[in-house]
């Protein structure tokens, strides 16, 4: 999914400070935006009519604005601010901090760097981030809202525990997190993580309990029954805020971890294993809805020649062509993985057999022509591709049928493609 390019404004009347923070924002492999730096009040004041901002990094003193007088410019225009700042006196802190920033950092501290990286890449993060919020008052929901929207992060409601479920289920979106009421009728916030257990483990799914309740023993009940965390409503906006964003980074760092598990190192590819763990439901649902399915089997002609030729380095120059090849011609729903070696296996849904088989003819001849330049060498290669369409009772006997006719096309001299199809009436 393409999403909008977010932009990053640095102000500080320091060369030194902005380098430092351009240089470890640039550092960060999880931070693609646009990172926009100033030096005064007034040149921040043009450069903001010229760019919306998801996060800005503010200093507190600059020359011809000396008492936070930016910090105040970019809360109006709704900006989340993080403020590092060098001494100051505590009594100019204070009022900083009566603010509405998300963060204060001081400059003389030695993870300040760190910890600007990891607020500009939570806050960012938001603007990706959905969350459940379930309470059959409208008004709390409200407020609940209010208070996950000042961290940009995106809200979305249900006025039961029956209505979460079903968003839960039906959403397009990915939902990490749920927010929900104790008190309810039909189902209570306790059932409801209950019922939400059985379905989503805790590092796929965080569940906040938020009770008025001043009994204690809810709070541990509600730990016990497989909820992150309790908040009690009477909470200030800095305690909620933290909560909130420490789970949703424990979720995002088992989805990490998770998806460095399912994909192949040298392509970035999905790998064997997630093939057919995502597989799997994908036959299902073709199944029920009766439904053709693709997979196709790709394998590099030769090979073995160009590590021989060229070398081993060459060779997973060469591997990691086809990722981008495939990727190209391929849709973002395709399961594309490298099963193993030069050989690559693809998963497709919502297909005709007569565009799935001229899509790979087109990749087929892709191939042929295309050169692949190094610093050395110029190169190129073909492809051999086996198609199965249609439906069957496993993705085993799908993989094992376009093996078949993988073999068959090297049988038949190679840069083909052979389709075999199992079509029922
Ligand atoms: P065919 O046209 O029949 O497919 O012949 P081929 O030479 O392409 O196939 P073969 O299976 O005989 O050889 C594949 C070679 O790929 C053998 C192995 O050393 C090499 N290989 C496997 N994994 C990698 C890798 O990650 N990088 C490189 N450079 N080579 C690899
Ligand atoms: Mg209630
Ligand atoms: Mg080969
Ligand atoms: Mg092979």
């Amino acid at each position: 999914m393409q999403k909008k390019q977010k932009k990053i404004l640095v102000v500080d009347d320091s060369r030194v400070v902005r380098s430092m923070v351009k240089r470890a924002i640039a550092t960060c492999s999880e931070i693609h935006a646009e990172l926009i730096m100033t030096e005064s009040y007034a040149q921040t004041e043009t450069i903001i009519q010229q760019h919306d901002f998801h996060v800005a990094v503010l200093d507190v003193t600059l020359p011809d604005a000396q008492n936070g007088e930016v910090i105040d410019l970019l809360i109006a225009q709704n900006v989340p601010v993080v403020v590092l700042t060098g001494g100051i006196n505590q009594a100019s802190k204070n009022v900083i901090l009566q603010k509405d920033i998300v963060e204060y950092i001081t400059k003389s501290n030695p993870q300040s760097l760190n910890y600007i990286v990891t607020s500009v890449k939570r806050i960012l993060h938001n603007y990706d981030s959905y969350v459940l919020v379930v309470d059959d008052s409208k008004l709390v929901r409200s407020k609940t809202r209010k208070n996950l929207e000042k961290l940009h992060i995106n809200v979305i409601e249900a006025e039961s525990g029956q209505e979460a479920i079903h968003i839960l289920q039906d959403s397009k979106e990915y939902i990490p997190l749920v927010v929900t009421d104790y008190e309810m009728p039909d189902m209570n916030g306790m059932e409801l993580t209950m019922e939400l257990r059985q379905s989503y483990s805790k590092d796929r799914l965080a569940i906040i309990a938020l009770s008025s309740s001043e009994d204690s023993k809810i709070a541990t009940e509600f730990l016990r029954h497989g909820a992150n965390d309790f908040i009690k409503k009477a909470y200030t906006t800095e305690e909620f805020a933290v909560r909130i964003n420490v789970n949703l980074e424990l979720i995002d760092l088992f989805r990490q971890g998770k998806e460095t598990a399912s994909k192949d190192f040298l392509t970035g590819l999905y790998n064997r294993r997630f093939f057919f763990e995502s597989g799997v439901p994908i036959l299902e649902k073709a199944k029920r809805k009766k439904h053709n399915l693709a997979v196709a089997m790709l394998d590099i002609d030769f090979f073995k020649k160009i590590n021989d030729t060229y070398g081993h380095d060459v060779g997973d120059i060469a591997i990691k062509e086809v990722a981008v090849i495939l990727n190209k011609f391929l849709r973002n729903s395709d399961l594309i993985s490298r099963f193993g070696g030069e050989e690559f296996c693809i998963l497709m849904e919502d297909i005709s057999l007569e565009n799935v088989t001229s899509k790979f003819e087109t990749i087929r001849e892709y191939f042929e022509k295309n050169i692949i330049k190094t610093d050395q060498h110029e190169l190129g290669y073909t492809v051999s591709i086996g198609l199965f369409y249609g439906m069957s009772n496993s993705l085993e006997e799908m993989i094992t049928l376009s093996d078949k006719a993988l073999y068959e096309a090297k049988e038949n001299g190679r840069n083909r493609l052979i389709t075999q199809t199992k079509i029922e009436e």
